[in-house]
């Protein structure tokens, strides 16, 4: 049904510029990835976006391919937007991505101008949108020419289906290669899409966090939470309502190992002696050196929602905090 947003939803959220460029962004954004496909109830899904749009969370992240099925996020999206979301529009910045496999046959999947393309107007159907504001290549497609992959991109935004293109899990070679390609056709891009976590510093080892900074090029970070890993959910077994119960399409039970739930317990540890809940400073640690533009987190609660928006209370550490928690992480 029709819900108000709340009047004060911008007084406690933090927004920074992503990259040089001139969109703001809430340090904590909302993703589809899981918990909105055929199987969600309409009822959380709408409970989620609101709990988000309410506290100062104005990006929602899809991709033409969350669900279960392919597509079935943005179409929930859509219905979510069309029951009274879209009213605040101009309010909301709304991405999608195209790159892994989304349809049969040849031009379903890679980077190709055919296939980025296609998806994108197929994604614009199912959100009931004229544009996105970020389009994002998903993910490197070495058979495919940069040129080809980020002249597509250029056309999403010089067509106006897009305002803005992003890059999702480039290394930060390529990604600079890219970015000299979209420089020259005067594309907007803005942003990186890459996973991090206390338990994946990836990016710190393959140029894209240095890269992006020296560049002016914003960060979003995905799974900051080790897909719900670097919370409370699983210091005593693997509740029934959790996602490796639920949906252990990518995160299974075997990553519940004895080691593994040893150290969360000594980050959790931690983070009760800085006051915070292991997920409040799993997210502050992505955000305590500036370079971060925001933490893209997942949620199958409301209460979750605001328990990592409270990370934003306290994103500062002390040396001996930081050696600690790479400690842990490396062991
Ligand atoms: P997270 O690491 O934030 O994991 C989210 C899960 O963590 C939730 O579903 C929930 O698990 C648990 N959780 C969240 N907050 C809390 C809390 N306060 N206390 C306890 N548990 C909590 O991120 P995701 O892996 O979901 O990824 C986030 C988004 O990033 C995606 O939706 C997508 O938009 C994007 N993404 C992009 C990718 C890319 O290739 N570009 C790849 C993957 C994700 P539970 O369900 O058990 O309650």
């Amino acid at each position: 049904g029709h819900i108000e947003p709340r009047e004060n939803r911008y007084d406690a959220m933090h927004y920074h510029r992503t990259g040089n460029s001139g969109l703001k962004l809430p340090q904590v954004s909302l993703g589809l990835w899981h918990n909105f496909g055929d199987a969600a109830a309409l009822d959380r899904m709408e409970e989620l976006i609101y709990t988000a749009f309410d506290n100062g969370i104005t990006h929602i992240d899809a991709a033409n391919n969350y669900g279960p099925s392919n597509g079935s996020a943005e179409r929930n999206l859509g219905h979510i937007l069309g029951l009274g979301l879209g009213h605040y529009r101009d309010e909301l910045v709304i991405s999608t991505k195209a790159g892994y496999r989304m349809w049969n046959g040849p031009y379903g999947d890679g980077g190709s101008r055919k296939y980025m393309l296609a998806s994108l107007d197929q994604s614009l159907e199912r959100l009931g949108l004229d544009y996105v504001d970020i389009f994002y290549h998903h993910r490197m497609d070495p058979e495919t020419p940069l040129e080809e992959t980020m002249g597509a991109l250029d056309t999403a935004v010089k067509s106006g289906k897009a305002l803005y293109a992003g890059l999702s899990n480039y290394d930060g070679a390529t990604m600079a290669r890219a970015a000299g390609i979209l420089d020259e056709l005067h594309c907007p891009f803005i942003i990186n899409q890459n996973r991090y976590s206390i338990f994946d510093r990836t990016i710190e080892h393959n140029g894209l966090k240095e890269t992006a900074s020296m560049l002016g090029k914003g960060i979003i970070t995905f799974s900051p939470l080790a897909q719900g890993l670097l919370t409370d959910r699983y210091l005593h077994g693997i509740p029934a309502d959790s996602r490796i119960a639920r949906d252990g399409r990518f995160l299974k039970s075997s990553a519940i190992t004895d080691d593994t739930v040893h150290r969360i317990s000594e980050l959790n540890a931690i983070a009760s002696d800085r006051g915070q809940s292991l997920a409040e400073m799993a997210l502050a640690w992505i955000l305590k050196d500036g370079l971060v533009t925001s933490v893209l987190i997942g949620a199958s609660k409301p209460s979750q929602i605001l328990d990592d928006i409270g990370a934003l209370k306290n994103t500062s550490f002390s040396d001996e905090e930081l050696q600690r928690i790479d400690r842990i992480s490396a062991a």
